[in-house]
């Protein structure tokens, strides 16, 4: 039966995981950790909480709200350069077709193509839609007539942390938006 006051069910209560300078270990996706993985986490005494949710878990001896946002006490340091991966890619990208900016149907195209000895490398593989990547087939840009909107690069873990910003989960609680959109909210 349906209950208004209802407390959120254990597995829709996640941390927020911030690193040690308080920014968020990973926006996209973000980096969010189930609430066991969080009370280990506490218990061994690698984080600090800094905000809680009103749920709380129990047992026979001790009772506590159960973390909506930690921080690590050690900081980790992100690798420069993130993993060449299709994901990534998309990301690098904004999910949009480099040609025509179209946001449906992706697919990935060589710029300088395989049979012309293109590389699979971050520098020569790019997004495109599949008309696009269809209209395009074995030819180079200029052999298609086709302008692309911007110059495939190797990004850095930094630049596609930034990128992420913009596809925010649908879910936020409350307590992570101070780490999160400080900035865009501040512009509002
Ligand atoms: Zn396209």
């Amino acid at each position: 039966m349906y209950h208004p006051n209802v407390l959120p069910r254990l597995e829709q209560c996640p941390a927020l995981v911030l690193n040690a300078d308080c920014t968020p270990l990973s926006y996209y996706p973000l980096s969010l950790w189930d609430w066991q993985t969080t009370i280990k986490a506490v218990f061994l005494d690698r984080v600090n909480i800094v905000a809680e949710y009103e749920r709380e878990i129990h047992s026979p001896s001790f009772a506590m709200k159960l973390p909506s946002v930690i921080r690590l006490k050690q900081y980790i340091k992100p690798a420069r350069y993130p993993a060449f991966t299709r994901f990534n890619l998309f990301l690098r990208d904004r999910f949009s077709c480099s040609y025509c900016g179209a946001r449906d149907d992706l697919t990935f195209d060589h710029v300088v193509p395989r049979a012309q000895g293109g590389r699979t490398t971050w520098e020569n593989v790019t997004t495109a839609c599949a008309p696009c990547n269809l209209r395009k087939g074995g030819r180079t840009p200029l052999e298609a007539h086709m302008k692309l909107r911007q110059q495939p690069h190797q990004p850095t873990t930094f630049e596609l942390q930034e990128q992420g910003r913009a596809f925010p989960p649908h879910f936020l609680h409350e307590t992570w938006r101070d780490y999160l959109y400080w900035d865009t909210e501040l512009e509002a």
